[in-house]
């Protein structure tokens, strides 16, 4: 029983696989076999940058976005190579336990964390690092060169994370951080803390 679920598993993810990456591909074109032709229909498959788009629209609809306090910018920005002016953030109440930076736009799914940077009432050191954390992704969008590329980025690092050993769960927060961008703006999030020295 066990095997044939995983053969059927097995199956289906490769089905999936094939229309995700290869189906596109082949859209469109045509295979000769000795005397018979066989056309592929012109498929329309969306990117995955359709995808994080939709996502990402659905997720921040309705969020009130804002710039950080300039006192809170002024302290942070000589350790970020992009401009965190233009960075805006918001409670976004569909999520839950997490934060998601798109591009220059941050969504914490704390309320106290988005009242906190408002105020600019001192942070508590986890909040502090949750926040280097999230503009260190703001960073990474900045130097790959915008938000198509960034969210490229961001299916290639998924790709690597699902493919890094080990395998012993399926939880969304054991691959998300296994991802090398998590690795890169979570060194980068301790690495400002210990510069500012808190
Ligand atoms: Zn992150």
């Amino acid at each position: 029983m066990v095997n044939m679920k995983n053969n059927l598993f097995r199956s289906l993810a490769a089905i999936f696989l094939f229309f995700a990456l290869a189906a596109p591909a082949y859209a469109g074109t045509s295979f000769r076999f000795g005397g018979w032709t066989l056309s592929l229909p012109a498929i329309s498959v969306p990117t995955t940058y359709d995808l994080y788009k939709t996502f990402m629209s659905l997720m921040s609809s309705g969020v009130q976005m804002k710039a950080m306090p300039y006192a809170l910018i002024q302290k942070l920005d000589p350790y970020y190579a992009n401009n965190l002016n233009i960075v805006r953030y918001g409670h976004a109440s569909r999520l839950s336990n997490t934060a998601i930076t798109d591009c220059t736009k941050i969504y914490f799914s704390s309320k106290d964390m988005t009242d906190a940077i408002a105020k600019n009432t001192p942070l508590t050191a986890s909040s502090m690092r949750w926040l280097l954390h999230e503009l260190a992704h703001t960073e990474q969008c900045y130097k790959v060169g915008g938000r198509e590329a960034y969210a490229k980025m961001w299916f290639k690092d998924l790709g690597t994370a699902l493919v890094t050993p080990p395998f012993s769960s399926n939880d969304m927060k054991e691959i998300h951080d296994k991802m090398p961008m998590e690795k890169d703006a979570e060194a980068k999030a301790v690495q400002v803390r210990t510069q500012l020295g808190i």
